[in-house]
């Protein structure tokens, strides 16, 4: 084959030209034979078999059916007639309905011939029907050559439109397939395809288009899912390697005084064992010769920041500077406040850079971090910023990444001449699928336990109509010295909407909480930094007992008094989003309560967030009943990554098949690392033919 054939333009396809050629350029991403080859069906019309009437059921499905037709009649109704067929095999007996053409129908039917329908079902009041079928008589269906499991691929209206049928589409899939099919190239070694069983790629191809049987179907889809599964872990896996072999890592060899001083005299608590585990591992990645690329996962209240501190102690130790950096002003206050009262009393220096730091307050700053007298920096995304300039910076320290992504995470490499080490902590847990998708390419720790001596969170469901019975209960925990938050929801579209909400909920709880008994907080995103800053303050400091707010709490706070966390129309909230709301009580031993107040009717999903919030507090249990309801494209942090240009995998679905891919893709760089072996020839060359290894040696700057 000439190497780039598949790569002609759609335009040089019988019956495409131009016009349709830019339209389903547009309309679907086809450029190319190859796109076509990789425009996989839908759906499948199954005319593979025949169903008896006894067999259908009621939730209704596509099926082709033998039988004669024993009545006709004609039925009035409001509007028009309507033609009704008895339908009957030796099995049971249905209803053909015709809606139009009856006239023209009831002429052609034959009463007691053998024929063949093929259709929708319907259940209604105890029977089986089926509206405007296709029908054929036996004799002549037998005597005609057809394709069996009828593809039915992607479409638009605007296609339609243009004349751009399924039947078009599979006509050109079809003579592409004629033409080159006998070309493509196999992608995958063959003791690979011999150990799974794997059908061949041209053969795979074949089947997906056309399939003989929903069993060669079946074998095709999980072929094609394999290998393109296993080039993006095999993708993944090399950026690794390559990582851990070609640069040169920063080398904290010494667990120095700092860091035995502090764990010795200034650790405020014992450490968890999954908080030791994780520290273990990363001082294992500090001490070997690669860099760090970590991402901490730990679930809201597990103890990351400790962890952290202590990451940073033994980059002091071995001579270098840390940064941490949040996404809010309000996390990096925070931040800057914890790290400071675990810091201070060893005399190390720690400063906060945030976008309201005022330009003469910089300077010290940056001469600080310059001349090295500054240990550690706590900031935002002002951090990234140029004129921020470090003597040594050893580590950096991401909090919650999906606000930032791989382009920040770029970045702080640049801030030393060898790239620092990187640990990315995250309080969205990520299903371990997804996180083999997401973050194939940086080692992972997880602090899955909780410091002892927590209560779990106790939640509950009530609607707009218990408000009364909320109140009384926020009294009642605002007695016993407890506070309270009382979240609205912001979305963008509607802000000036929510903004409302916000202020008549605001006001509802002035009048039920007046003062001087009672003192109230509001936060919201249209309030300046300075002001947010001092309303947050009241309430951490104790003299305000109510915190109304968006969602702008939603990250990191700690306020270990606060017990209650009302959460107002909490069907609007996406599941991660409530489960990191609720995250901000049960800080302290108190029992704490989360209240999710929603309006009484409730869609499925809804219903369905509600309910699992109410019944489990774990994070990945609710991490992965998310990714059920919205699959992986809507989940924080996956919108640039390559997982959603999946062509036919799933990494929810085929989350089994991703990780044999994964096992395998590993065996065989772990065999064959260079990939040299004549073996490995073709998958040396996809490779180098794939997008995703384009920017692998941006890591290698
Ligand atoms: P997150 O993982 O959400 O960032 P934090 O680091 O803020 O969690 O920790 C939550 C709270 O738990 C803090 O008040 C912290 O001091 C406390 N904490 C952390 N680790 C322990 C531990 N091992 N024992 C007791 N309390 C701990
Ligand atoms: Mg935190």
């Amino acid at each position: 084959m000439h190497p780039n054939a598949l790569q002609t333009p759609i335009t040089y396809l019988k019956g495409v030209g131009p016009g349709r050629g830019s339209l389903l350029g547009r309309e679907l991403g086809l450029e190319t034979y190859q796109d076509l080859l990789y425009l996989f069906p839908n759906r499948y019309i199954d005319k593979s078999r025949f169903y008896k009437i006894a067999e259908l059921e009621r939730s209704g499905a596509e099926v082709q059916i033998i039988g004669r037709i024993t009545h006709l009649k004609t039925i009035s109704q409001q509007k028009g007639k309507r033609l009704v067929a008895t339908f009957r095999d030796d099995t049971g007996t249905m209803e053909l309905v015709w809606f139009r053409s009856h006239k023209w129908i009831q002429d052609r039917l034959k009463l007691g011939e053998p024929y063949v329908i093929f259709g929708r079902t319907n259940w209604f009041n105890g029977s089986f029907s089926m509206p405007h079928p296709e029908i054929e008589l036996l004799s002549q269906f037998e005597g005609q050559q057809r394709i069996r499991m009828q593809p039915v691929y992607p479409s638009t209206e605007k296609l339609t439109k243009q004349g751009v049928s399924n039947r078009l589409i599979s006509k050109w899939v079809q003579a592409i397939l004629n033409e080159y099919s006998k070309q493509i190239p196999e992608a995958l070694p063959a003791e690979l395809r011999d150990n799974l069983a794997l059908t061949g790629k041209q053969r795979a191809l074949w089947q997906v288009h056309f399939p003989n049987s929903q069993k060669e179907l079946a074998q095709a889809r999980f072929r094609l899912k394999f290998e393109e599964l296993f080039y993006i872990q095999l993708a993944l896996l090399t950026k690794k390697n390559l990582r851990k072999s070609r640069i040169k890592g920063l080398v904290f060899e010494k667990v120095g005084t700092l860091f035995t001083e502090f764990f010795n005299n200034y650790l405020p608590f014992e450490l968890t064992e999954a908080q030791k585990k994780v520290l273990r591992e990363i001082r294992a990645d500090l001490g070997s010769h690669a860099q760090m690329n970590r991402l901490l996962q730990g679930d809201v209240g597990s103890g990351k920041t400790i962890v952290a501190v202590m990451a940073m102690l033994l980059a002091l130790d071995n001579g270098y500077q840390a940064c941490l950096v949040a996404p809010t002003e309000i996390l990096a206050q925070q931040h800057y406040q914890s790290i400071r009262e675990l810091l201070d009393p060893m005399g190390i220096s720690v400063a906060l850079l945030t976008g309201s730091v005022k330009a003469k307050d910089r300077k010290p700053i940056h001469q600080g971090l310059e001349a090295g007298s500054l240990s550690v920096l706590v900031g935002t995304h002002a951090v990234f910023e140029k004129v921020v300039q470090f003597k040594n910076l050893g580590l950096a320290i991401i909090d919650e990444q999906h606000r930032f992504g791989v382009a920040q995470r770029a970045r702080m490499w640049k801030k030393n001449s060898t790239p620092p080490h990187i640990l990315v902590m995250t309080a969205t847990p990520i299903p371990r699928t997804l996180a083999m998708s997401l973050y194939g390419d940086l080692d992972i720790s997880v602090i899955d336990t909780l410091p002892p001596g927590r209560k779990p969170v106790r939640t509950v469901h009530r609607t707009d109509a218990d408000r009364l019975r909320v109140f009384g209960f926020m009294r009642e925990q605002i007695a016993e010295g407890r506070q309270v938050y009382v979240v609205y929801p912001l979305i963008q579209e509607s802000e000036a909407l929510d903004y409302k909400d916000l202020m008549d909920g605001f006001e509802s709880i002035q009048r039920e909480f007046p003062p001087p008994s009672y003192q109230i907080s509001i936060v919201h995103g249209q309030m300046k930094p300075q002001d947010k800053e001092f309303e947050m303050q009241r309430f951490v400091s104790g003299q305000t007992q109510i915190m109304v707010a968006t969602t702008v709490i939603e990250v990191g706070v700690n306020v270990p008094n606060a017990s209650v966390m009302v959460i107002e129309s909490a069907e609007r909230f996406g599941l991660s989003q409530l489960h990191q709301l609720r995250g901000r009580v049960g800080r302290g031993a108190d029992q704490s309560y989360c209240i999710l107040i929603s309006s009484g009717k409730l869609s499925q999903d809804g219903q369905t967030r509600l309910q699992t919030m109410v019944s489990t507090n774990d994070g990945f249990e609710i991490a992965e009943t998310d990714l059920q309801l919205r699959g992986p494209g809507n989940l924080m942090g996956t919108q640039q990554s390559g997982i959603l240009a999946l062509k036919i995998a799933d990494v929810v679905q085929d989350s089994d098949i991703l990780k044999t891919a994964r096992f395998y893709a590993r065996q065989l760089l772990k065999n064959d690392p260079g990939l040299t072996a004549h073996t490995h020839k073709m998958v040396r060359e996809k490779m180098a033919r794939m997008e995703v290894f384009k920017n692998i040696w941006d890591y290698i700057s």
